[in-house]
């Protein structure tokens, strides 16, 4: 359950950021070696589970970017989904299998009160 620690340190980062102001929405990207769904998924059990409860309603946008692989062999671009399975990225230009670093990103939280998120 990678993502679901993916989601607690997230919520953990939202909490700090929200200083006891409710959130009502989240928006995050992530990159290759995150299953978006997954993690859009255990979202909102890592936000129920925060004590304090300034998160527990809040909505989760997840903006997913396509995986970037530089390769050994020289070739650096934007993985094809079919080159992407689970955290292992194929190199298109030698076939060689590459554990890619996940990134997930923070963008910016919603409160209450707000107009929107941003
Ligand atoms: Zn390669």
């Amino acid at each position: 359950m990678h993502e679901l620690s993916l989601a607690e340190g997230l919520v953990a980062k939202c909490a700090e950021l929200c200083r006891g102001r409710r959130v009502l929405a989240v928006r995050a990207r992530c990159s290759a070696g995150i299953d978006a769904e997954e993690l859009a998924a255990v979202f909102p059990v890592a936000a129920k589970q925060y004590p304090g409860g300034e998160l527990e309603n809040a909505t989760f946008d997840l903006e997913v970017v396509p995986a970037h692989l530089e390769c050994s062999c020289g070739w650096a671009g934007e993985l094809p989904g079919d080159n992407v399975a689970g955290h292992i990225g194929i190199c298109p230009g030698c076939g060689r299998p590459t554990e890619l670093s996940g990134g997930l990103e923070l963008l910016g939280l919603g409160y209450a009160g707000d107009a929107g998120p941003g």
